[in-house]
Parts: C-alpha cells; structure tokens; sequence
C-alpha cells in the first residue's frame, strides 16, 4: 500500500486499467479485496471502497466493514450495489454519470451500423479470400429505420442526437412521458411493434428485470433488431437465443449480458449478433474522465461531507 495521502485508506473492488488505478493512486492508498485481512484494526481503517459498476457488491462484505461511509463507482449504473443496505447504514453511493454518455453512444451507434451492413462478417470475407469467390450480401440502410429508444436518458439522448444526422426516426418508452417531439409508448410491446430498431438504454435492476421477454421480441418482428448497452438483466437472455434462433428477430447487437463475463453461450454460435465485451464506455478519454469525477466525489466527500454526484438513495 502507498503511503499516504491523507485521506483514509479504500478499499478496491474490482479490476480498473492501469492508467486509471495509477491516477487513483496517486491521491488514496488503496487496499485490494484480496488483501482485505480479518484483523479487525484493518477492517476499522477503511472508510470508502471504490469500485466499478460491472461488480457486484455483497452486503456480507460492507457488514465486515464498520467504518464504511462512502461506496464510489466508477460508471453510471448501480445495480450491484445494496442501495437500501446502504442507505439504513447511511453511506453515500456515488457513480459517474454525465462524463460517458458520448462514448456508450458512439458504441451503440456503432454496434447498429455493424449489425445493419454485416461489418463484422464483411471483415471475415476479406480476410478469408472468400471475396475472391463470390460477392458478399447486401446489408440494410440505417436511413428510414424507426427506431425505439427503451430508456430515453442521458445516454438515450446522446444516441437519439447521433441517429437523427442518419436519417433514423426516433420514439421511445419509459415510466413517464418527456417534453421531447417524439412519439412515448407507455407499453414496450406497441412500442418494438411500431421500430425497425429497439435499444435499451435503461438502468438495470428489480424494475427492468428482463421487461425485454419473449412477447416484446415477438412485437420486433422478423425484421427487427436488439440492441443493448444498458444490463444484460433488462433482456431474458433465454428468449433472446430462441428469437434469434427462430429468426422470429432479425439480429441483435450486445454490449451486456446475464452473466459477464459472457462464457460459452449459444449466442457466440448465431451470425446474426454482435457482441462486444462490455465496453460501452472503454475509452481512454472517457475511463480518465470517470476517474477524475470519482475522485472528485471522494475528496470532496472527505474534505466536506458532500460529495458531487451521489444517486437518489
Ligand atoms: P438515466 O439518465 O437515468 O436514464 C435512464 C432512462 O431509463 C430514463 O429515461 C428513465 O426514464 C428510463 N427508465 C428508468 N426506469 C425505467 C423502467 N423501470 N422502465 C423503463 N424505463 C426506465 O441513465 P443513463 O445515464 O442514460 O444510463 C442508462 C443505463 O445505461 C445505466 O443505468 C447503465 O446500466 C447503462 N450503461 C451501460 C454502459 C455500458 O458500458 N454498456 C455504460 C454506461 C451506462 P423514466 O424515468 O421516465 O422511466
């Protein structure tokens, strides 16, 4: 452990690129959770954990720690944080909403045209010679396509204003209608009827646990497509290969999964999906700027009692 920045010891739970965990460093003395030791003296010492929305968060391990006071995650959802645990213990959760937003678009954007033209494909057929022998199939404009945001948020916004330049028309569905010029379906069902194109955008948790299910994929139809940047939790996953399967969707483009990292799964074996690793916000502009705006909740949190960005507990 490095010593000593003033501020009290966090523990670390979770994996975070080298250059983000050497910033960490360079202002608090972090403790992995493998080094978490049973002495209750070293438990006593930690004051806040930082970590990464992608890990969950067990309440018999904030139970070991009884000076805790402040959970920080770098990311913008917190699903795999007990928020009520933490809320009757009265520690603060912060995440880092806002500074991500353009790149988990620029992803989703990017997982739709890949979808749409075949990219992933195509690339094999250069690499493979196989363009040598024949022509490769024809892929789907993006331009027309209606397309149905689940979760019109911060970073829905981010991609509807990506969409627009292409020539996508937008609607979109969440609990309550916006002041925004697009059509709101109160019910996801009518709204995959109504697009070409579904993604989900929403938060993860009890609330949107697997809404995306076998009726809403049916209302998609055959020449329809998924895609999720939000949880893996929003879409039954089961449903989701028998679509794909069945060809009752036409394709589906994921960033998240059920459980992640993705193991051997029938959807590595379909040509009809994208997938990509969880990477919605993996740039290096973007893991630095969630870094700095974590830090920030932390010093301030434990210069002045409030911290930035704390959620609604
Ligand atoms: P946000 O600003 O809170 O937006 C969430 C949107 O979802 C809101 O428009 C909200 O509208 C809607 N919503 C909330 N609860 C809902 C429900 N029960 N049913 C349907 N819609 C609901 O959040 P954000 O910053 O855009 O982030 C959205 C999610 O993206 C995060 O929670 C996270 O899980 C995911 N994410 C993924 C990555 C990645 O790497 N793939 C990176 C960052 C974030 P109403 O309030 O009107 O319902």
């Amino acid at each position: 452990m490095a010593i000593s920045s003033g501020f009290p010891p966090l523990l670390k739970i979770g994996v975070f690129p080298c250059a983000v965990e050497a910033r960490l460093r360079t202002t608090f003395d972090l403790v992995d959770l493998h080094e978490l030791d049973d002495t209750a003296d070293q438990r006593a010492r930690i004051q806040g954990i930082v970590t990464r929305s992608n890990y969950r968060i067990p309440v018999e391990l904030l139970e070991r720690l009884p000076n805790l006071r402040i959970i920080c995650t770098n990311g913008v959802g917190y699903d795999g944080i007990p928020l009520s645990y933490a809320r009757n213990r009265g520690i603060v959760v912060t995440n880092t909403p806002d500074v991500l937003n353009k790149a988990v678009a620029e992803l989703a954007v990017g997982l739709v045209l890949a979808l749409l033209r075949n990219i992933s494909q195509a690339d094999q057929f250069v690499r493979t010679g196989a363009w040598q022998a024949g022509t490769f199939p024809l892929g789907l404009n993006l331009a027309g396509k209606k397309v149905g945001m689940v979760g019109l948020g911060r970073i829905g916004k981010e991609i509807v204003a990506r969409l627009l330049p292409f020539e996508a028309t937008i609607a979109y569905s969440g609990r309550q209608r916006q002041d925004v010029e697009w059509p709101y379906f109160n019910d996801l069902g009518a709204l995959a009827a109504h697009v070409d194109i579904l993604i989900v955008c929403c938060p993860g948790g009890q609330a949107t646990y697997q809404i995306i299910d076998a009726q809403v994929l049916d209302a998609l139809g055959p020449t329809g497509i998924l895609v999720n940047i939000a949880r893996g939790s929003v879409v039954n996953q089961v449903d989701l290969v028998n679509a794909l399967v069945n060809k009752t969707i036409l394709g589906a483009a994921l960033d998240v999964f059920e459980e992640e990292p993705l193991a051997d799964s029938p959807l590595s074996r379909l040509n009809n999906v994208v997938l990509t690793p969880h990477m919605g916000s993996a740039t290096h502009e973007t893991r630095m700027a969630m870094a700095e705006l974590a830090i920030k909740n932390l010093t301030d949190f434990f210069e002045t009692g409030q911290a930035a960005t704390p959620v609604a507990q």
